[in-house]
């Protein structure tokens, strides 16, 4: 079996060794390559562009409002192309070291209104209004590794693998393909600032996970959409392509979510239990709306995965239980026993817009929208 990776990425077979030397040149002091990085008109998908930089930037708002083709990425017409990017969040850059930085920004259009695809310009004005409710997010990212020819990475190109049961949490061999990749990614959110808080190998192979929280407010979004980037740009230099598609192997194969575990102050501090219940309520009563904010079609992505199999809860109910990993709500056993801490929602798609998810979350439990 030809090794498809190798024969047919360009990018893993160049010679990283030469690489290496010329990334060890110096550049001049007081120079920074600055990769700005921006959500395109799909919702889902990642742009950047660097530029050079006469000085060391230590905050966005130090950073200059920069532009490009908004007709190549979705986001306008060939005419009035020219769309903005104004930095919002900056982070040390793994891949140029030094004092080089990732550039997060959200996009504007040629009248400085938000593009469709900004969803953080809402979401910070609604963690500014919630702000004294302190709410934090953990977002669990499932993804899965696909060779150049869109198979699963490890997979048999003719066939399948053993079923389900031995690649959760899996070592070895015959159980994980592609940890490489979830080894550098690790080490390289820790290395730019990201608040990388562990992973894990998921129930498909070559499906994994992993987790970034707690984050408080707009931090969540920004961090989880960095960390993607991070994630592409890593898997890039292997050859190999990360999917977020919510149900990429029909069949009896699980799917990739995004579990966005969420808290106020209230929550977390004793009794916080009732508060946990109280959200629940108001969530139940807000089923479809929470169903339309959790993946960029509207609810479509999540129609392949929230069948109620593979531990997922059906699209069309709400439910909620204590350790219930086939409910749209989980409150994690310990949180049960201390009666305070957070509530899991199991709903988000993989491939969901973090700024969209924290934002229903905010809007239906904390200001009552
Ligand atoms: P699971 O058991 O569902 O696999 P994980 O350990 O993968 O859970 O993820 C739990 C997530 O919950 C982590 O991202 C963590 O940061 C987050 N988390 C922990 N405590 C809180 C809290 N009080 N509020 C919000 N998120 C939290
Ligand atoms: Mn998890
Ligand atoms: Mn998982
Ligand atoms: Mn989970």
């Amino acid at each position: 079996m030809p090794n498809l990776t190798l024969e047919h990425s360009p990018n893993a077979a160049l010679n990283k060794t030469v690489l290496a030397e010329y990334m060890s040149l110096p550049i001049p002091d007081g120079k920074c390559q600055a990769t700005y990085i921006w959500i395109d008109g799909t919702g889902e998908h990642i742009r950047g562009k660097t530029r050079t930089l006469d000085f060391v930037p230590t905050k966005s708002d130090e950073l200059p409002v920069w532009n490009y083709d908004g007709s190549s990425t979705y986001q306008a017409e060939g005419s009035n192309s020219d769309t903005y990017l104004y930095p919002v969040a900056i982070y040390k850059d793994p891949f140029t070291r030094g004092n080089n930085v990732i550039v997060l920004c959200d996009t504007y259009k040629y009248n400085k209104k938000p593009t469709e695809t900004n969803k953080r310009y809402t979401c910070a004005q609604v963690m500014e209004a919630a702000k004294n409710a302190k709410p934090w997010f953990g977002i669990e990212q499932e993804y899965t590794l696909l060779d150049m020819d869109l198979r699963p990475l490890g997979w048999p190109k003719n066939g399948f693998p053993g079923p389900q049961g031995p690649y959760y949490c899996g070592v070895g061999a015959n159980r994980v393909y592609g940890r490489d990749i979830v080894e550098a990614h690790y080490r390289a959110c820790l290395y730019a600032g990201i608040e990388i808080s562990g992973s894990n190998a998921e129930v498909m192979p070559a499906q994994w996970e992993y987790q970034v929280g707690p984050c408080e407010g707009i931090t969540m979004g920004d961090q989880l959409w960095v960390s993607r980037y991070i994630l592409h740009r890593i898997a890039e230099d292997f050859g190999v392509i990360v999917s977020f598609d919510p149900k990429p192997m029909e069949g009896d194969w699980n799917g990739a979510g995004a579990h966005s575990n969420f808290s106020t102050k209230a929550m977390r501090e004793d009794g916080g239990i009732l508060e946990i219940e109280k959200a629940i309520d108001k969530l139940s009563r807000n089923h479809l709306r929470h169903i339309q904010a959790y993946d960029p079609k509207g609810g479509k992505d999540n129609e392949r995965r929230l069948t109620g199999r593979h531990e997922t809860s059906s699209i069309h109910d709400f439910s909620a239980g204590v350790a219930n990993r086939g409910a749209s709500i989980r409150i994690p056993r310990g949180c049960a026993e201390e009666k305070k801490g957070y509530l899991e929602d199991r709903r988000p798609s993989s491939n969901c817009d973090p700024y969209a998810v924290t934002e229903a979350l905010v809007r239906t439990c904390v200001l009552d929208e």
